[in-house]
């Protein structure tokens, strides 16, 4: 008996120190998650109360190849702080879509770099990137599907998108409210030519995708084409919702979006050449101002300064 006992005994003092080891190790695992999660509640303070959410430093570009004369931007430098709004203003040619195309990593910088809290985007996966910078407002990009299809590709979690979100997004974009007297409702289907709905209202629907995506940082390119009143009204209130509290790029072409911007930047040849709200850049009385004045002002507007 005793020829086992001992081998016994050891075997039970070793599950003994097994078990012992192992709550111990338990302990100093919670000890280290618990320091993990300090570390990372920390880690992220800086980061929330970090002034600047997108920074351009020092950014070259061109489409050509590098030499210095071909470049687009030679020294662009903005920053963007979280939950302001900018819009981009300039003349056709300034380089505002390149801007644009560089923030989504369309292109790479070929100088300087474009940092999102804190990180070299060129370190940051592009479907990621794009996930959390998301372009809308191009009502090229709606498909020939329904209309609730359109707005549900706005989603990148489509696996889980509920009726809910859908009709969500369509009600705070204005989109319900005509959808609901169409023959047809939602399985609307867009055809190519665009011609059963209006203008303004692909537009609206864009922008209920664009709700849907709720991205960290809002791309828009503002589409140009005229619209009745009615559906301005409509677009500009849905745009106020969704540019509301946070950070967006707006490629500007509504005197509304642009009088809202907390900074408008204004380009020409690639350079910002003004930054500023609206107030301050028509006090300047520089290029802005010359053209709010040839451009941006509404026949109404232009009408009363006669
Ligand atoms: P904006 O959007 O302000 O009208 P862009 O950023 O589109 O200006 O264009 C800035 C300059 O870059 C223009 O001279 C334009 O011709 C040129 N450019 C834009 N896109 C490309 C491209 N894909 N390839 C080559 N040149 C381009």
């Amino acid at each position: 008996v005793n020829q086992f006992s001992q081998p016994v005994r050891q075997i039970a003092d070793l599950a003994n120190t097994i078990q012992v080891t192992i709550a111990s190790c338990e302990r100093v695992f919670e000890i280290l998650d618990e320091e993990e999660m300090e570390e990372t509640v920390s880690g992220r303070e800086p980061k929330a109360d970090s002034p600047y959410k997108i920074e351009f430093e020092h950014v070259q570009f061109g489409y050509g190849d590098s030499s210095e004369d071909e470049l687009l931007m030679t020294d662009f430098n903005l920053t963007v702080n979280e939950g302001e709004m900018v819009a981009v203003v300039g003349p056709t040619g300034a380089g505002k879509s390149t801007l644009i195309n560089l923030l989504e990593r369309f292109y790479d910088v070929k100088g300087g770099s474009i940092r999102y809290e804190g990180v070299d985007i060129r370190d940051i996966d592009r479907a990621e990137l794009r996930s959390r910078f998301s372009m809308v407002l191009q009502d090229t990009w709606l498909f020939n599907g329904t209309i609730w299809d359109n707005i549900a590709y706005g989603s990148h979690d489509e696996e889980n998108l509920t009726d809910e979100q859908i009709l969500e997004a369509s009600k705070a974009a204005h989109v319900d409210d005509f959808v609901r007297r169409l023959p047809d409702g939602y399985n609307t289907v867009l055809n190519e030519e665009g011609t059963n709905i209006s203008q303004g209202q692909r537009q609206l629907i864009t922008i209920a995708r664009a709700f849907l995506a709720d991205p960290d940082i809002l791309i828009l390119d503002e589409a140009t084409s005229s619209v009745d009143t009615r559906t301005e009204i409509l677009i500009q209130k849905a745009m106020e919702n969704l540019l509301q509290d946070r950070t967006s790029f707006v490629v500007a072409h509504r005197l509304s979006t642009i009088r809202d911007a907390d900074k408008i930047i204004v380009m020409n040849h690639g350079d910002v050449i003004e930054t500023g709200n609206h107030d301050e850049l028509m006090e300047q009385n520089g290029f802005y101002a010359d053209l709010y004045n040839s451009q941006f002002q509404s026949p109404d507007e232009q009408l009363k300064a006669v």
